[in-house]
């Protein structure tokens, strides 16, 4: 077992040494999303960091229980209970049922993390068939003190907790600086106080989404669903809480508080977050214009991409930086990620045919020591990938007849990088553009479209196009020419 593992806990701003609450098993809670939308980039980073997180430890002999849920009601637009409920909203936009919005999007979501090659978390449970739980918990903050009722909602006094813990214990900061960045309350607000947040929202009557409850017909706010699943799942205490780092000042701080509320004790020992995703450079969001979609970085689809790019030349992309460093998209370091990919995959390819003329050599057992150091070092996927590429030009030199390799060596080196690439960063084969014979056979096709294009044939050239689209191959015309990007 490569120990000792070390992660950057958020609570302590420091990379702590991981000790688990039971030796040898891990818990560990990852806040899933909100199925009211497309699933976005920054989730698809999130969990992808969390999938190679999962299998590492699980590669260091742990017995790893992972919950990630689904938040499939009671999230307002805004992350303080203001503005409308994500589902009912969106419902209307579409003109569905809030549970076939929920449906819709819970489909997307599971077929992105498998083309992301995502292992499925060890339990997926929702917010919706825990309501029994979440009205449990509230009850017990309510008994112990911590929250009070208007008219039907439940509050979390957040002024009286702050008397005997640090509310702003996550983000680092202390209550002044909290309340400077939330608006002032109005007359109508029935809160007692500016970062009062809701455990119990009371339902309108044409809300769609309602359950009984001791105060009446309503729906639980956003938070008390990760403090209920975590604990029912994992316990009062346990490992290791992810997210993305925009859910520590509010949704994570306030899971915190509701379960000290309750047990006296905060969930896990370790938090764990991934940072933002941008885009050359700017930070990407819908608002700027930037924040393209898993399919359409996929296909090519956006403004911003000159071409397609595959799920795992993404995957690979993502790889090459840290979890808590910002992940930069431009068509450069793209295309630079869909080459580097391409190479170590061929490189893997050629390991069954090197000859077996060397001696034996500490060399492969070096190499896995250094890729798991840098894995035990708080996940570095960049380092590991680094000196996977040393074996990368290791191996290309023993087929070139520059270096030699003994039988053994042959067979760890083939293990270990199995275990690196396929086992622990999730990578996996693709019958994709980088794939030799379809790429010419594609050419082929491509250049009786140009033909035809050329003799003002639109209805054949259109019906390639369509034909190849619906084999899964997107191509994409541009000033340099047609690219071609395999997506089934
Ligand atoms: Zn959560």
């Amino acid at each position: 077992m490569p120990k000792p593992l070390r992660i950057y806990n958020t609570l302590s701003r420091t990379i702590e040494d991981f000790k688990p609450l039971h030796e040898d098993k891990v818990g560990m809670y990852v806040c899933g999303p909100t199925v009211y939308n497309y699933l976005h980039l920054g989730n698809c980073r999130t969990f992808s960091s969390f999938d190679i997180i999962f299998r590492f430890l699980t590669y260091c002999g742990y017995k790893v229980r992972y919950v990630r849920n689904i938040t499939d009601a009671g999230h307002l637009e805004g992350d303080r209970d203001e503005g409308d409920d994500k589902f009912a909203k969106r419902a209307k936009l579409e003109q569905l049922e809030p549970m076939e919005i929920v449906q819709k999007y819970t489909q997307y979501f599971h077929d992105v993390m498998r083309e992301f090659n995502c292992l499925p978390p060890s339990i997926e449970p929702t917010a919706t068939g825990h309501i029994i739980e979440q009205i449990e918990l509230t009850k017990q903050i309510l008994a112990n003190g911590w929250a009070y009722e208007v008219e039907g909602n439940i509050y979390f006094d957040v002024a009286k907790y702050s008397q005997d813990n640090n509310y702003g214990v996550l983000s680092n900061r202390n209550l002044a600086d909290l309340l400077d960045g939330t608006r002032e309350l109005g007359g109508q607000d029935e809160k007692h106080g500016r970062l009062d947040f809701a455990l119990w929202i009371k339902a309108k009557p044409e809300h769609l989404m309602q359950w009984q409850s001791p105060w009446g017909m309503g729906f639980p706010g956003w938070h008390i669903e990760c403090s209920a699943m975590s604990q029912k799942y994992l316990g009062q205490q346990f490992d290791i809480h992810g997210g993305g780092m925009d859910l520590i000042a509010t949704h994570h701080t306030n899971e915190i508080a509701q379960n000290c509320a309750c047990s006296g004790t905060g969930p896990a020992r370790y938090w764990m977050h991934t940072n933002m995703l941008t885009v050359n450079g700017v930070r990407m969001s819908k608002s700027a214009g930037n924040g393209f979609l898993p399919d359409e970085l996929f296909k090519g689809t956006h403004p911003l991409l000159e071409k397609g790019y595959s799920p795992m030349s993404v995957r690979f992309f993502m790889l090459q930086s840290h979890y808590r460093s910002t992940l930069d998209f431009s068509n450069e370091a793209l295309q630079a990620a869909e080459k580097g990919y391409a190479r170590l995959m061929s490189a893997m390819k050629l390991i069954d045919t090197l000859k077996t003329d060397g001696d034996a050599s500490a060399y492969i057992q070096e190499l896995r020591n250094k890729c798991e150091f840098a894995m035990c070092e708080d996940f570095n996927t960049p380092i590991a990938i680094a000196h996977l590429f040393e074996g990368v030009t290791f191996i290309n030199n023993v087929n070139d007849g520059r270096e030699k390799i003994s039988v053994a060596d042959k067979t760890a080196l083939k293990k270990l990088f199995y275990d690196f690439v396929f086992d622990i960063f999730g990578l996996k084969e693709e019958l994709g553009s980088n794939n030799e014979t379809l790429s010419d056979v594609v050419k082929i096709i491509l250049e009786q479209r140009a033909d035809a294009k050329a003799r003002k044939d639109f209805a054949s050239s259109d019906a390639l196009r369509d034909k190849l689209l619906a084999a899964g191959i997107v191509i994409k015309d541009s000033k340099e020419g047609t690219t071609f990007t395999v997506v089934g």
